[in-house]
């Protein structure tokens, strides 16, 4: 589990395989792209919640 963090903000991955860093951004920062501070690959940051498979 994570440790407590504020509300706002939630954790993205690095989708660099070689990195894979979890990195914190917030929550206004959604839809927007980060780089990665370790491998300075852009992150795009999506939902907090993984339910985009989700049909209808
Ligand atoms: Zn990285």
């Amino acid at each position: 589990m994570l440790p407590s963090a504020p509300t706002g903000v939630f954790a993205v991955q690095c989708p660099n395989p070689k990195c894979r860093k979890f990195m914190l951004v917030e929550e206004r920062d959604q839809g927007k792209v980060v780089n990665c501070l370790i491998c300075k690959s852009p992150i795009k940051v999506g939902a907090r919640t993984t339910d985009a498979s989700r049909r209808g």
